[in-house]
């Protein structure tokens, strides 16, 4: 990626950027020189910063915005919770924008921005709760100090086959807070399964398929195995070890 040491020097000036081919390059492409030469990846900037940058370009947060469809990954307290409101995080750059007649990646740019019924969508599809702790929306916390608040944060799959895609999982403030993997691995978690024996890996696709974890035979008879006598539980140790040589 153009992010990356070495390729900085080569970089056009953001405050007068002369390129050849390109008559009087646009706010575009000077906020991404700006970006990526002044804020660097990984680095969050303020909107105020943003506009003493360019304190002439009245539209220039609508060119930052325009970034996103060219695969530049800019997260604001919506996307990433650990941001203050008035924050951006440069997560990674994307096309070059500076460099004459790149291709506006179509992938990166459908998925970029979500509208309030794609929201609803994904939240629904994960049963209106937080996919890491469980809490529904407007839940109380245990601690009793807040309710729960959904919020959609950025996941990459890793997928068995073709190229990485992201996409968003339902959390709470509080999970979201909490840095869990930004990396959805499809293919480790199949190749994970996949060492299972065959037993385990039927049992694991019924909770799957069921959407829950479904106790099989085997669990509701340790589960009853447990609440036996002790002369019980004896007898039925002797009966299954030796009945196993
Ligand atoms: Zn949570």
């Amino acid at each position: 990626m153009l992010c990356g040491n070495g390729v900085l020097g080569e970089l056009p000036d953001w405050r007068n950027p002369v390129i050849p081919g390109m008559s009087r390059p646009g706010g575009r492409v000077r906020v991404a020189l700006w970006l990526i030469s002044v804020v660097g990846e990984g680095r969050t900037f303020t909107k105020t910063e943003l506009r003493s940058a360019f304190p002439e370009e009245s539209q220039i947060d609508r060119r930052l915005r325009d970034l996103r469809d060219w695969g530049w990954v800019i997260h604001n307290s919506r996307d990433d919770v650990s941001l203050r409101p008035e924050e951006q995080r440069l997560v990674k750059c994307g096309v070059p924008v500076w460099i004459p007649h790149q291709e506006r990646p179509r992938e990166v740019g459908a998925k970029s921005t979500l509208n309030a019924a794609e929201r609803t969508r994904i939240i629904s599809a994960d049963d209106h709760m937080c996919r890491s702790c469980g809490i529904a929306a407007g839940e109380e916390y245990e601690d009793g100090f807040a309710t729960a608040k959904l919020v959609l944060s950025r996941r990459d799959i890793v997928h068995r086959e073709g190229p990485v895609t992201t996409t968003r999982v339902t959390l709470c403030e509080r999970c979201a807070k909490g840095g869990l993997s930004q990396t959805a691995d499809v293919a480790g978690f199949l190749a994970a399964v996949e060492q299972l024996s065959p037993l385990e890996r039927r049992a694991f696709s019924r909770w799957v398929e069921s959407g829950k974890r479904v106790r099989g035979e085997m669990e509701r008879l340790w589960g009853y195995y447990g609440t036996l006598p002790a002369d019980a539980r004896q007898e039925i140790l002797h009966d299954l070890t030796s009945g196993t040589e």
